[in-house]
């Protein structure tokens, strides 16, 4: 992962690009989703950086002559893409050369055996010289790196080339007409980055129930340009999130240590110990569930837990880290999980699809335990989710804010976190100050 130090408020003046005011109005939904794709602000060099690595030979060097490279002649590489199934035996045969090459090669080439393990999407391209011998080969791992391996007398020499994508700044906003996703899609986002907004405001808000009609989100983010086209998406940068008319703001930060992590304003981590929606949001077509009555008995029995109706096969997530103590199936549950979390804290997913834990895994936040399912005493698809504290059941709508903060930003960190998301705030404000606008604009007469 490239991180990409931001530009210093004492170094660059903060940039307020001149927005395009490009704004879509969805008719068909009655969404205005305004995308403020800006002028694209590189906000880090542009640089290519080629590092050549000379590699010790192994075997013994016959001669001391170097090598002249010749540069006036153009090379001509085959290049050959990595299909599943293909090794590299089918790659020389295509490339017209023989067993013996590859021999040659894996035996005597630096990190030769690592060849012998491709992946489909891969490109290899193969350099004959004039004898139909390989000369060269080529193996593109990723758009970012490239390793060559030339021959020179018996031997090769490795050359890794090592790119640097171009980093620019990007901008989106979106008002909430029906989901967080569609929202997000009209925005231009991309699947990935509406669920990494989640997850960064996802200890404080239930993408499947808090958002309503009007919810507002601005997000700046990365975008990695590589030979002038998009490669892909980078990192979140800063995000707001209006829900229900309270605004949320996260700033990305690095601290002393390198660890990246997301901040309010005030400097207190946005990562809590739970999740409030355990389940994949983006397969919940409307975010705006109304409080069901129980499925099966229709009733206002005791219902000690909340359910998240969503298709069958959508992923439920673990809340928090913890450790599974049950997994299993009864009657009334249908395939269920219990995670212990820590001494205190106990979670349990009902009615799953399929379970994809056992009794005695430790869990992560955020991995997936199972699938949406309606085994057990269920009518429809959902997920069954109750909370427990010391035993004793609790709302787990609510119980959040009774849970401890997230760690705050000790005093000595402080300043430089001010000095390392100041750009971000100032860009915040005046992408709120432009969507405002837009919408005075856009406001019936
Ligand atoms: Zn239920």
């Amino acid at each position: 992962m490239t991180r990409v130090t931001p530009p210093s408020g004492a170094t660059r003046a903060p940039e307020y690009p001149r927005f395009p005011r490009r704004h879509l109005v969805v008719a068909a939904i009655g969404a205005i989703a305004v995308t403020l794709l800006l002028a694209l602000v590189p906000s880090d060099d542009v640089s290519a950086s080629r590092a050549v690595v000379q590699i010790a030979l192994p075997l013994e060097a016959p001669s001391k002559i170097p090598v002249e490279p010749v540069a006036d002649v153009p090379e001509t590489w085959v290049d050959i893409t990595v299909n599943p199934g293909d090794n590299l035996s089918l790659l020389f045969g295509r490339a017209g050369l023989t067993d013996t090459d590859l021999y040659h090669l894996v035996s005597k080439a630096p990190q030769g055996k690592s060849l012998t393990r491709l992946f489909p999407g891969e490109n290899i391209g193969f350099l004959l010289d004039d004898d139909g011998r390989l000369a060269a080969l080529k193996r593109v791992k990723s758009p970012l790196e490239t390793v060559i391996l030339r021959r020179e007398g018996d031997s090769y020499i490795a050359e890794e080339i090592r790119r640097k994508p171009e980093v620019h700044r990007s901008f989106a906003s979106a008002r909430i007409d029906s989901s967080l996703f569609l929202a997000g899609q009209q925005a231009g986002l991309p699947q990935t980055l509406i669920m990494e907004l989640a997850n960064i405001f996802g200890g404080v808000i239930d993408f499947v129930l808090d958002p309503r009609k009007g919810d507002v989100f601005h997000v700046v983010y990365e975008e990695l340009y590589l030979d002038g086209e998009k490669y892909k998406n980078g990192n979140i940068l800063a995000a707001e999130f209006v829900n229900q008319g309270k605004s949320y703001t996260a700033y990305r930060y690095v601290d002393e240590t390198d660890r990246p992590g997301y901040f309010s304003a005030e400097g207190v981590s946005m990562r809590r110990q739970f999740m409030l929606a355990p389940v994949d949001f983006t397969r919940v077509s409307s975010n705006f569930n109304p409080r069901r009555l129980h499925p099966i008995y229709k009733t206002r029995r005791p219902h000690r837990g909340i359910d998240y109706a969503a298709p069958r096969g959508t992923p439920v997530f673990a809340a928090g880290d913890g450790r599974v103590t049950e997994a299993g199936y009864t009657k009334a549950n249908g395939n269920y999980v219990v995670i212990q979390h820590g001494q205190a804290y106990t979670t349990k997913y009902l009615h799953l699809n399929k379970r994809r834990v056992r009794k005695g895994d430790r869990v992560a936040q955020n991995q997936v335990i199972g699938t949406v399912g309606s085994t057990g005493a269920a009518t429809g698809p959902h997920l069954h989710y109750e909370f427990l504290v010391n035993g004793v059941h609790r709302n787990p709508r609510t119980i959040h804010k009774k849970l401890p903060k997230g760690k705050t930003l000790t005093q000595e960190e402080l300043p430089r976190f001010l000095a390392q998301t100041q750009g971000f705030q100032l860009q915040l404000a005046s992408i709120r100050q432009q969507q405002l606008a837009l919408n005075q604009t856009d406001a019936p007469r």
